[in-house]
């Protein structure tokens, strides 16, 4: 049997663990030949579907996720019509809706639901879809749908030669354990089984191969890594100790925690690490406790802040926080709120998700906190009985505002300014939001020059404070070193300075370094940036100050 497994990204710097671990069963358990095929959903149909059928197969798998299933059907369909290839759909897409996909998808012959590696590979070696658990398939048109299959064996390694060659530098995964302890009702990942842990010794000799494989980021995959501390803690230690050793310096490892569960042993671990190399990402969703018994997750908000906190107290962290819109039981003054207290702890990211209703998930099967929500994927939540449609829609250009601005880290200075001027950030980013609706700015420029046109006229800025800000972000985050023409001040002092400093051993401008200099009108200073080297948490350049009696 020649068998071909697609996985469809969403870009092309990302890459899929799933179909290496699916071909890892099938060279485990089986003689069949197996090849993976890579691509995104940005590239055309007709040109995957063309890659697809440049050579024959007995049997084409789809890993399906919500963010490809349109074109995975589309593909089958078009394959199943042009060669009529036995078709099988699995991933979390497809796990919990078996029988309506074989249902509204004829040209589909199977869908695995749950943990692929070995039902996969007893499928394509031929055995009865009847004897296989997991494996949904039709009997005399019928259709025979299976529940989730949890695998009780250790599972091959996906990590081949073949799939570092594959790999070309894209972010890389590895996953160390599976399933979730915990159990949110819009989550997939709590409902299928306990979590399992994957042998630690090979977790670390894998993360030295993906570490020396080219790839820039290696991310866990697991739930929440930090489910068991003390193995969290050992791994953690694993990368910290051979950074610079083993694993080469820039590569960096994100993982998922469970914020609640970090504990000072855990920080006190993590505050040896060179920066930059772990980013972290934590949950938050709300900070409105009905909200949060509503989900399941019993949240110790104190302490989740607390901790939270003290990672980013360290600064070698980066650190990234969600909440998610839409919940159950939030409002837009509750999510308001949430915003503003997440925004406190001053993350360097704050990810603003919008409630999708998954199939499997707690939140879809038993709707009643959902009005409406997008019949196709990725099945956003329209209104629910607490959020109107319009409430969302306008939460929705604030999200874009502020992945633009505060999460661009493109406005340190200029959005703390702003924060402060506005009855609260969400007010701002809100305003700010409503402005720009319609407006060009779709480049940095004309972002920066928008931010200043809207904000300089509201009441109580500083006109020049807020044109200091903007340049100190402009000079300290882009490397071009160049400001637009609005956020310049022409004075001979900052040629004059920048002649004396070349002056000095000490501050003159290095080979092959750009520099840029400019004056801070507020503060009467002349600041200087030279574009060496960033800093890995925050993405910053140095700005070096230098006090002046006046400027002009
Ligand atoms: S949201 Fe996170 S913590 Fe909750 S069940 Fe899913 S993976 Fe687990």
């Amino acid at each position: 049997m020649k068998v071909l497994i697609c996985a469809l990204n969403t870009k092309y710097v990302h890459s899929s663990l799933a179909p290496w671990c699916l071909k890892s069963g099938i060279d485990a358990y089986t003689d069949c030949e197996c090849r993976v095929y890579e691509s995104t959903i940005n590239e055309s149909p007709e040109k995957i579907l063309s890659c697809i059928l440049s050579e024959e197969f007995d049997i084409i798998g789809f890993c399906t996720y919500i963010w490809n299933k349109e074109t995975v059907l589309y593909l089958s369909e078009k394959i199943k019509e042009m060669r009529g290839t036995t078709l099988v759909l699995g991933g979390p897409e497809v796990s919990y809706n078996a029988g309506e996909i074989l249902r509204e998808s004829p040209f589909v012959d199977y869908v695995i639901s749950g943990e692929g590696e070995e039902i996969f590979a007893r499928l394509c070696s031929g055995e009865s879809a009847e004897n296989i658990p997991g494996v949904s398939y039709r009997k005399n048109g019928k259709i025979i749908e299976k529940p989730p299959y949890v695998s009780e064996k250790p599972l091959p390694s996906p990590y081949t030669e073949e799939y570092f060659n594959a790999l070309k530098g894209r972010i890389s995964y590895i996953e160390t354990s599976r399933g979730c302890p915990f159990s949110c009702a819009f989550c997939l990942s709590g409902r299928s089984c306990k979590v399992r842990f994957f042998d630690i010794d090979e977790a670390k000799k894998n993360i030295l191969k993906l570490a020396n494989s080219g790839t820039k980021t290696v991310k866990f995959v697991d739930r929440t890594f930090n489910a068991d501390r003390k193995r969290a803690r050992e791994i953690f230690k694993f990368i910290i100790d051979n950074y610079g050793v083993n694993i080469p310096k820039g590569v960096c490892f994100h993982f998922e925690l469970e914020g609640e569960l970090i504990d000072d042993e855990t920080i006190e671990l993590l505050s040896k690490a060179p920066k930059g190399i772990i980013q972290v990402e934590i949950g938050l969703q709300s900070f409105n406790e009905e909200t949060l018994r509503a989900i399941n997750r019993k949240t110790n908000i104190p302490l989740l802040c607390k901790n939270i906190r003290k990672i980013l107290q360290l600064e070698n962290i980066h650190t990234h926080i969600d909440l998610i819109a839409g919940l159950p039981k939030e409002s837009m003054d509750s999510f308001e709120n949430s915003f503003n207290r997440a925004l406190e702890l001053k993350p360097h990211m704050l990810q603003l998700g919008f409630l999708k209703l998954l199939y499997g998930s707690e939140l879809r099967e038993n709707p009643e906190h959902v009005f409406g929500f997008n019949k196709k994927p990725p099945y956003e939540v329209i209104s629910t009985p607490y959020i109107s449609r319009d409430e969302l829609a306008l939460l929705h250009k604030v999200e874009d505002v502020f992945e633009r601005t505060y999460n661009s880290l493109r406005f340190p200075n200029t959005v703390s300014y702003l924060h402060s001027l506005y009855e609260s950030p969400f007010q701002m980013y809100k305003a700010f939001s409503l402005y720009l609706e319609n407006k060009d700015a779709k480049t940095l420029d004309k972002l920066t020059y928008e931010i200043y046109r809207f904000f300089s006229t509201e009441a109580g800025i500083n006109k020049e404070k807020l044109r200091d800000m903007l340049v100190l972000d402009r000079l300290s985050t882009n490397r071009m070193g160049a400001l637009p023409e609005f956020l310049k001040v022409k004075t001979p002092v900052i040629k004059d300075i920048l002649n004396q400093l070349e002056k000095d051993e000490k501050t003159k401008r290095k080979t092959n370094i750009k520099r840029a200099a400019t004056v801070l009108t507020t503060t009467s200073e002349f600041i200087y940036v030279d574009y060496d080297e960033c800093d890995p948490v925050t993405g910053q350049y140095k700005v070096n100050r230098i006090k002046l009696e006046s400027i002009f």
